[in-house]
């Protein structure tokens, strides 16, 4: 982990990165091989060959064009980039741009999405996207794992007798999904009231930018973010392991966010709340 990155283990994964509001914000969860945005330069993101981006403002994207070059540079494949279909001809032009600049041609594998898209990671891992609200086309991503289950009435059974059950020809597990993880991106309230594989996820990074009355929560949604008082309403609906807040704007320190955790957020919810961004 390199200087200014934070790191936390919740429900068996990784989160490492940094996401600040206005400042920039990358996610890295090595557990499912996937980086979420890349809005900076920082250590540890080029073994990354997929990334997932949720929308095309320079503190989540930014430093694509560098990655890019510096995988090139370092002789790693072309980096998967799943994008906002609204973004995908404007990046073409920047990178045939920066082609242009470095006198090389920059390789990339940008794979357009609209909401609804999904893509297969393997190992019963499948990503897909919803519309977030924001002031640009955004998504939020929703990694899903599929794996089999013993149906309950083969519960108890010896491994002979299952396989013999097998070999007869009967099913004896079935296959259950569940959501590992939603990255909303910057987005208003309305996609948590509105999705429920957004609330039940087991692990849901949701962005938090405003944290006091320093921006009203109509100041906030103006800009297209969250609001402390917004989330802090509907916590109790969220349904999974944790909930980690990222992208407080730069106007407040972790102690007073982590504060704010421990004193406002209903009781029933507040140990399952973490703060996270650096
Ligand atoms: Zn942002
Ligand atoms: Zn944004």
């Amino acid at each position: 982990m390199s200087e200014g990155q934070d790191e936390l283990v919740v429900a068996g994964l990784t989160l490492r990165g940094i996401t600040r509001g206005g400042i920039q914000t990358c996610l890295m969860v090595p557990e499912l091989d996937l980086m979420f945005d890349v809005g900076g330069s920082m250590r540890g993101q080029l073994r990354f060959g997929r990334i997932l981006v949720t929308h095309g403002h320079q503190d989540h994207l930014g430093g694509l064009p560098y990655l890019v070059s510096q995988r090139q540079l370092s002789g790693l494949p072309p980096p998967q980039v799943h994008v906002p279909a609204e973004i995908e001809a404007p990046l073409w032009r920047i990178f045939a741009a920066w082609s242009e600049i470095e006198g090389f041609e920059l390789a990339l594998d940008l794979v357009p999405h609209a909401p609804g898209d999904s893509v297969e990671l393997g190992r019963g891992l499948r990503a897909s996207c919803l519309r977030s609200v924001h002031r640009v086309p955004s998504l939020c991503w929703v990694v899903e794992r599929s794996s089999e289950r013993l149906l309950p009435r083969f519960a108890g059974l010896a491994g002979a007798e299952l396989a013999a059950l097998r070999q007869a020809g009967e099913r004896v597990t079935e296959s259950v999904t569940s959501t590992v993880l939603a990255v909303t991106g910057d987005t208003q309230i309305e996609l948590f009231e509105r999705e429920p594989q957004v609330r039940a996820a087991r692990v849901l990074v949701h962005e938090v930018t405003a944290w006091d009355q320093r921006r009203t929560v109509e100041q906030t949604r103006g800009w297209g973010h969250t609001h402390v008082d917004e989330i802090i309403a509907v916590a109790e609906q969220f349904e999974g392991e944790a909930l980690v807040l990222v992208h407080r704007s730069e106007r407040h320190s972790r102690r007073e966010v982590e504060g704010i955790v421990r004193t406002r957020f209903p009781a029933s919810v507040r140990d399952r709340v973490h703060v996270f961004g650096g």
